[in-house]
């Protein structure tokens, strides 16, 4: 069995005692991929510098602008990002979004900030990794006018994924109709969280991704302390339990569904 963990933060200072234990209990558990993603300047150019020297599992980075971060992002910041994506082969742009749940950015910057990163992903072709926090209404008008302009959505691929995800199965259900994906995390586990394990019923295979968001969200059995990739299995085995199938089955459809939005086939020219 193979675990694409579609969403870490493997480049967290939190890592950095036993980087490469955490690589090999992942790569133990089946994990074949893990996409590394960016939160500001430094942590994209950290990802990209992880993801160029791993070997196993492979490691895939992206770069962007948490919204968190959007007010540090000048356009001198944006356009760094822009080049570290560019040159350093990046298999995404983000993450990036909005979070009207924390707020610890001006919402009218997250907002600017946001449709720039949107930008860049156009221009360079790929999909984008999306934070949405008590924002899924304002995000979907941002995302329908990236689909829009996509070159990915044009040729009929999946423009990005709601990572994550803590929306409702109807906001999911509008996402996955955009061709967006929806990826859930071991908080799928968590006690009160009905929502996320009706998307794990409902939502169609082809739209779900399995992700940690390490080192944040482990595991309803180990709640408090830093998440990992090797725990992304559990993510593959709650939605199994949901729907009534194999965690192989899990497996092979998040992980083909990983590879057709964030495997390197998906760059592409961008003037093409
Ligand atoms: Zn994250």
């Amino acid at each position: 069995m193979a675990f694409f963990d579609s969403h870490s933060h493997l480049q967290d200072p939190r890592f950095d005692e036993d980087r490469a234990a955490v690589l090999s209990r992942a790569a133990a558990a089946g994990v074949h991929t893990i996409l590394v993603c960016g939160e500001d300047v430094e942590s994209s150019r950290a990802a990209i510098a992880l993801a160029a020297n791993a070997k196993q599992p492979r490691l895939l980075a992206a770069a962007g602008f948490h919204p968190h971060e959007a007010a540090h992002a000048t356009d001198a910041a944006l356009d760094e990002i822009e080049l570290l994506a560019r040159s350093g082969g990046a298999a995404a742009i983000g993450e990036i979004g909005l979070d009207f749940y924390r707020d610890l950015s001006p919402r009218h910057v997250q907002r600017q900030v946001f449709d720039a990163q949107l930008a860049i992903a156009v221009r360079l072709g790929l999909p984008v990794s999306v934070h949405s926090r008590d924002a899924e209404g304002e995000v979907r008008p941002h995302l329908a006018r990236f689909a829009a302009e996509s070159p990915l959505a044009r040729r009929g691929r999946a423009p990005g994924v709601l990572h994550a995800f803590g929306g409702t199965l109807r906001e999911a259900q509008e996402y996955a109709a955009m061709g967006f994906l929806v990826s859930l995390t071991c908080a799928a586990g968590y006690p009160r969280n009905e929502e996320a394990r009706a998307i794990a019923a409902e939502l169609p295979l082809a739209a779900l991704l399995v992700e940690t968001d390490s080192p944040a969200l482990p595991p309803q059995s180990a709640r408090g302390t830093r998440n990992e990739p090797a725990n992304v299995r559990v993510v593959a085995e709650l939605i199994a339990e949901a729907r009534g199938i194999t965690v192989e089955a899990v497996s092979a459809a998040t992980t083909a569904n990983a590879e057709a939005l964030l495997g390197r086939a998906t760059l592409v020219e961008a003037s093409a």
